[in-house]
């Protein structure tokens, strides 16, 4: 199938419901309506809950290998529709139709992959007397809630941990991106037990509504740090877990015995790749003094050479921004650097015109202290900073209220790992970036987040751990002296 059809349902209870009100999703390419989608009432949020409560007991029974084939499926649905999931893919978010297929792709491979992860049992102790083990058993209704600027991988991190680990799901998208997440749910409807993945949508109300709702058990969050402190404060009306995978402002440090020509063109797309809008972008770029110069003409040049436009034409290599809202947001900061006298290597001019596109703007070594700096612009807007010593060049990247991400660039890899060791962040990579794997837990530190995604410890997140301690047959007499009884 290379196109899906435009009826866009909520998937609740395994049924396809509609609501009376609904959402206009805008393609950022064009500003043209993509499709509509549900804006559900919270008495349909009640209705996603119930069947997912209901739906749980049987699930958490069903076999580990039976569950193994089932978040599998996900991985084949995906595959079998990529075509058509990657141009709806491009419609509602403006990503590149190429770049798009690999989002696709990916969230195939992550549901496949997890659906294969070991849930462990720990033996804490094994004697003739005691058996003591930990088992992790799922935690019940899972509430994930998504972005808009990978809204199909990140929502498969959450859905696929959480239902093999033998929880359920309702899955709620950001309401600028609802309509891929939409068809999944439709197109898994007859492979899932009714009430086991829901999908709703929605506007601003129903992010909080999920917090705050006392059916559901724990909440799996992508999105920024504003959002995700309410989360954290809404969740604990009922004591939820939660994870929180939150905003980021990764600095890439870059020595002065880089080979310039090769780095700059990773550092150019680790910075600008999906217009800006990864939380794990890089943001604030620190290029040594004696390189310089020499980092900033091959930046511009590289931005020179690359495309931005409609993600469906052919050639486009950076669409829009994805939604008004940031789109706004990531002017003004533009505004604001050149009223504060800041200079743009290239770009910094908004063209007029339909769609939310914003040139690639490289601001040249503005202050420390600016906003284009200390905030994560989420736009291709990124501040060259220069500096000279590398104890120096540590305490700024680490003056951050983030934690997410960083990288260090050098021939010299040890001297780059022991950098890397000074980092406040829960990734750290050297000579490359945004190097993220199923099997590798993805976290932040600081106002980044709370907890991980991914990895064996990612997928413990959905569970609670249980320890059954056994005590083997004991003789009455044994026992008498043991509880001090005189026999
Ligand atoms: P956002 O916080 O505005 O929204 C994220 C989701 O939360 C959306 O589905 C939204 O509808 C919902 N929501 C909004 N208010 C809510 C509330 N009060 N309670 C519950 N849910 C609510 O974020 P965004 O603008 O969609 O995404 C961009 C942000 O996400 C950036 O800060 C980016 O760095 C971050 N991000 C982080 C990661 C990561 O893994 N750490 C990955 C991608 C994006």
């Amino acid at each position: 199938m290379t196109a899906f059809d435009r009826d866009f349902t909520m998937t609740i209870d395994g049924a396809g419901v509609s609501s009376d009100a609904t959402i206009d999703v805008i393609n950022p390419a064009t500003e043209d309506v993509v499709g509509q989608a549900p804006d559900l009432s919270r008495d349909q949020l009640d209705a996603a809950v119930a069947a997912a409560r209901r739906a749980f007991p049987a699930w958490r029974a069903t076999p580990l290998d039976q569950r193994r084939i089932l978040v599998a499926k996900f991985a084949e649905v995906i595959g079998g529709n990529a075509a058509a999931f990657a141009r709806l893919f491009t419609l509602e978010q403006g990503r590149p139709v190429d770049k798009a297929m690999q989002e696709i792709l990916a969230s195939a491979f992550w549901a496949q992959s997890i659906s294969q992860q070991e849930i462990p049992v720990i033996v804490n102790e094994d004697t003739p007397e005691r058996r003591s083990e930990t088992r992790h058993v799922p935690i019940g209704v899972v509430g994930a809630i998504v972005p808009w600027n990978f809204p199909m991988m990140l929502g498969l991190w959450k859905i696929a941990s959480a239902l093999v680990t033998g929880n359920t799901v309702v899955v709620k998208p950001s309401p600028f991106t609802p309509l891929t997440m939409l068809k999944l749910g439709e197109l898994m409807r007859e492979h899932l037990p009714a009430g086991v993945f829901n999908v709703v949508s929605g506007g601003d109300a129903v992010g909080p509504w999920m917090t705050e709702h006392p059916g559901i058990d724990k909440i799996s969050f992508t999105g920024s740090s504003a959002t995700g402190r309410r989360v954290m404060a809404s969740a604990a009306a009922n004591l939820k877990r939660v994870t929180l995978e939150l905003g980021g402002n990764d600095a890439a440090i870059v020595l002065p015995d880089v080979d310039v020509k090769q780095v700059a063109e990773q550092l150019f797309w680790a910075a600008f790749g999906n217009s800006g809008q990864i939380c794990i972008a890089i943001k604030r770029l620190y290029v040594h003094a004696d390189i310089y110069d020499a980092v900033a003409r091959e930046l511009v040049a590289v931005a020179e050479r690359t495309r931005m436009g409609d993600g469906l034409e052919q050639g486009t290599e950076l669409g829009p921004i994805q939604n008004r809202q940031q789109f706004e947001r990531v002017r003004a900061l533009i505004e604001e650097a050149k009223a504060a006298g800041q200079v743009f290597l290239t770009g910094g001019e908004v063209p007029d015109g339909k769609g939310y596109f914003i040139p690639v703007s490289i601001v040249d070594n503005p202050p420390e202290d600016s906003r284009v700096v200390t905030e994560e612009a989420f736009g291709p807007v990124l501040p060259l900073l220069r500096f000279d010593d590398v104890d120096e060049v540590i305490a700024r990247a680490n003056a951050s209220e983030y934690g997410l991400g960083g990288s260090v660039w050098s021939a010299d890899t040890d001297r780059a790992e022991e950098i890397a060791g000074r980092l406040e962040t829960g990734t750290v990579w050297i000579n490359e970036a945004q190097y993220i794997m199923p099997w590798t837990p993805f976290g932040g530190h600081k106002q980044s987040g709370v907890g991980v995604e991914n990895g064996a410890d990612g997928l413990l997140e959905y569970t609670n751990p249980q320890t059954i301690s056994i005590r083997k047959t004991v003789a009455p007499a044994e026992l008498r002296a043991e509880q001090g009884v005189a026999a």
